[in-house]
Formats: structure tokens, sequence, C-alpha cells
């Protein structure tokens, strides 16, 4: 069957078979890890500022709740729909296996365009979704926490927390309800980078297996590598920036609106702010443009980062890609046929699943912070300084040497919550790709490294309910 045949959910259950069949579990357990535990369809009414009422179609599915809450963003889009919904969130629940984040998967979704709706319309189906949530036990600190997605961020996350804490009076836990809060309701610094700089991270880990590098006829290590981004937005100008600082080149830049590349290379800042000011990556001047934005896609380059849309490769575009590594930023970038062309073109493609989980990391890190009601940091940080410099003055003093003012600087620098943060993405991120790298070399029979990805989530799903004794 080609692309055309599949829905969304049908793609990814596609992947999972594919998967499975590396894996030692009988059909029984694959078929529950699989299933959608359980969707919820909504309808519920908004009278518009004009007054007239409009009917609101919603979605809440909780894909697996083998451990729980369950994990998702909620997406405000005009496309959004049950098969979607289902779709993205047996994908939370994969991505947050392979990353060790104790979460099931879950999404959410408003089939509404929200450019349509003015702020205050936006406020009033944000607070009527949660109010429906609440009464079916549908979102909780325990149960299922949201986070943003496509069309919602910060602001849409305060109406969420303040809705369910109105219905909640005395829940200390109330704020653990959901995710990519506002640091004042209390989110978590590096929320917002977190996406981008897992990708990074990931890749990066990647970059420095000489083997597998060597495979690609490149030499190990992110400096000097040629990048193309598709997408400025949030992932895809933190993806960038992230690489640029270490030393990577960035080729090409693509947007909604055209495509531009510098074989010497893009500054990320630039780019970026010329956009704000001109209102389109095209009037920057430093660059060339291609004639049609997907040819940036086929551009000649090490890593192509597609952070934008889904189903931007597919087969008829996937034999002309020039990249040998493709890191899938956005979700479902690629498509079931893309996957397989590029896998027997020898092109790695770093899959979604995992290389985009910086998120539900970070968000797994506010959420505990919201159980512990403490800033990270809050209390060693002062304890951690003043024992560095009593250690560095002992230093000093033994050998009779000063150290510079910047190392001082560094070396006497206590973490604070963002260094924590990062700090903690890093290390989920490198065990993360060392899982999925140990799986894919042990089997040399599994033919790409999203297969490997679901076979790791597939063991971890599984073990979790081999051990609840539900499969005994
Ligand atoms: P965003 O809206 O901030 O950015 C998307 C950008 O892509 C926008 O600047 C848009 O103008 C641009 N774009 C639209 N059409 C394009 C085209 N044809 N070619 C090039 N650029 C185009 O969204 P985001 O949060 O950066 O999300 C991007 C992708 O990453 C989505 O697939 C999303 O599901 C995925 N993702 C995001 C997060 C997160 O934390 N934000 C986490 C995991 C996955």
């Amino acid at each position: 069957m080609s692309d055309k045949n599949y829905s969304f959910f049908g793609a990814v259950e596609r992947s999972f078979d594919k998967a499975a069949k590396f894996t030692k579990w009988e059909q029984g357990i694959l078929e529950q890890i699989k299933a959608c535990n359980a969707v919820y369809q909504m309808r519920f009414p908004l009278k518009r500022d004009d007054g007239s009422v409009e009917v609101i179609e919603a979605y809440r599915v909780q894909h697996s709740q083998h451990k729980t809450p369950c994990k998702g963003g909620i997406r405000f889009a005009a496309e959004v729909n049950q098969d979607e919904v289902m779709a993205l969130a047996a994908l939370m629940t994969y991505k947050c296996a392979i990353v060790n984040v104790p979460f099931g998967g879950g999404k959410g979704g408003i089939r509404i365009n929200p450019k349509k709706y003015s702020a205050y319309e936006l406020e009033k189906i944000t607070r009527r979704y949660t109010a429906e949530l609440i009464k079916k036990n549908f979102i909780g600190p325990g149960t299922d926490v949201p986070a943003p997605d496509y069309g919602t961020g910060e602001r849409e996350m305060a109406w969420i927390v303040d809705t369910y804490s109105a219905m909640h009076p005395g829940e200390i836990d109330a704020a653990g309800c959901v995710t990519g809060k506002p640091v004042s309701q209390g989110g978590v610094r590096g929320r917002r980078e977190a996406t981008g700089l897992g990708v990074f991270f990931g890749i990066r880990e990647v970059c420095n297996m000489e083997d597998v590098m060597k495979k690609l006829g490149l030499p190990a290590g992110v400096e000097g590598k040629r990048i193309a981004v598709q997408g400025l937005g949030n992932v895809g100008y933190h993806t960038a920036k992230f690489f640029q600082d270490a030393g990577a080149i960035i080729v090409g830049l693509s947007e909604h609106d055209g495509a531009i590349y510098n074989e010497s290379g893009l500054d990320v800042d630039d780019v970026f702010n010329d956009r704000k000011k001109t209102g389109s990556i095209l009037k920057y001047v430093k660059a060339k443009q291609f004639a049609q934005k997907e040819e940036m896609l086929e551009m000649e380059c090490d890593i192509l980062i597609p952070a934008a849309l889904e189903n931007v490769i597919d087969g008829e575009n996937a034999p002309r890609i020039r990249a040998k590594l493709i890191g899938e930023a956005a979700n479902g970038p690629l498509t079931p046929d893309a996957d397989e062309i590029l896998a027997k073109r020898g092109i790695i493609v770093v899959p979604d699943m995992y290389l985009n989980a910086g998120g539900v990391t970070v968000s797994y890190f506010e959420w505990l912070k919201n159980l512990s009601h403490v800033r990270y940091g809050r209390m060693e940080k002062r304890f951690n300084e003043n024992m560095n410099s009593h250690i560095l003055g002992q230093m000093e003093a033994l050998t009779g040497k000063k150290v510079s003012e910047r190392e001082k600087e560094y070396i006497l620098h206590g973490a604070d919550e963002v260094d924590l943060v990062y700090s903690g993405l890093e290390e989920t991120m490198i065990g993360a790709t060392h899982e999925i790298m140990n799986e894919w070399k042990n089997n040399p029979e599994i033919p790409d490294m999203r297969t490997a990805a679901y076979v790791v989530a597939i063991n971890k799903v599984a073990i979790t309910y081999a051990e609840l004794g539900i499969f005994p």
C-alpha cells in the first residue's frame, strides 16, 4: 500500500507493526499497547462576540494508561479530527517510554482556526474545554496533564490551570494539572527552547558516533556540519541557533513564504531579526533564494532538519534528497513511503518520536517542580557557591597560583533552575540516543532508526504490563 491509503493513526500502526516483529511479545500484548484506551469526543456551544452561537468540536484521547498521568499537548487547528488526535496520543506513549518519562500518552484537540477567534472567545473555549475535561476526570495532576501544541501556548495553559484550580479549591497540587505554563503560574525556566535544545542534543550524539558517521562518509562531531532547517518557528529557530553556536554552518533556511541559502553560512539571529523587521525571510539580502521553497529540502547539505509541518518528504521527493542525515524536529515530516526509500539509500533518519521529546521531558521537570512546590536550585545554589569558593580559595593558597576571573566565575557558579533543566535534558537525550542505537546495532535486520526506536518503546511499555501481572 502507498502513503495515500493510510490515515495518520494507520501510519503510526504501520510503523508499530513493522517494529513489533523484532520483539518477543505475544500478539495480545501488542494489540493492547497499540489500542487507544479512551477517546473522549465532545461538543459544546460558544456564544461569539457578535451574539451568534457556534458548536465547538473537541477531543481528548488517552492512548495508554499503563502509566499515569497521561501526557500530551492540546492542538487548536481547523484540521483537528479524531484520527489525528489518536495518532498523536499514540506517538506520545512511545515518546514518553523512550525518554523514560513515566507517563502514558495523551493528546487533545479543538477543531478551530484560532486566528478566526478573538482572545476573549479563545479564553471561553479553553475554559469550557477544561470544565468538560474536569467533568469526565480527563484532567488532573495524577490523571491527565495537557501541554501546549500547535496553535496553543503559555496563555492557554494559564487559562487551563486557573479554571482547574478554581474548580478544585484547596487541591495543593493543582498547578501540576497542565505544563507549559508561564513561569509566574508555576512554569519552569528553559521550557520554551526545550524542544530545539533536545533536537540539538539528539543529533549531536548521533554525530559523535564515529562508526555511524563513517558509514555516512562524514567526520564525527557537529563542528563544520552543513545544516538546512525548514521552519523558523519555536523549534526550528532554537534548533538552528544551538547548532550554529556549536560551530555548525547553517546553509539553508525556509519559511512558509520562501527559502534562502548561503554556502558560507547564514547567521540565524540576523535572519530571524531581519524577518521580524521586514515580514519575510525573502527580504534578507545576505542570501540567495530558491525559486520554490520545497527545493531547500533537496539542497546539498549534511543534515536536513524539517521543523515545520507533517508529510513534507514523501515517496515523490525522497529520491531527490541529498542530505546524509535527517533530523525529524517536526512531528511526522516523513511519510512511510519516504522512510523506505531513504533507508534503502542509506540516509539515516533520526525519528521525531524521540528527537523532539525535549518538550515533554522538560514538561516532566515542570510537573515535578509543581508537586515539590519549590524552584529547582533554590535549596542548594548558595551552598554550592560557598563551597566552590572555599575549595578554590584552598587550591589557590596551596598552589600559590590564581585562576582567571572568567574561570573563577565559571567554577563558583551554583546551578540555577535553567542550568538543571538543560542538564537533565542533555542526560535524557544522550541516554535515549544510545538505547536506540544499541537496539539497532544489536539487530542488523532492523531497517532504520525509527523502527529501532519503536522496538525500544514497545519493550518498555510491554514490560510495564507484564510487571503489573496483566499478562502473566
Ligand atoms: P511554530 O508555529 O512555532 O513554527 C512553525 C514554523 O513553520 C512557522 O514559523 C511557520 O511559518 C513555518 N512554516 C509553515 N509552513 C511552512 C513551509 N511550508 N515551509 C517552511 N516553513 C513553514 O511551531 P513549532 O512549535 O515550532 O512546531 C513545529 C513542529 O514541531 C510541529 O510539527 C510540532 O508538532 C513539532 N513539535 C513542537 C514542539 C514544541 O515544543 N513546540 C514539541 C514537539 C514537536
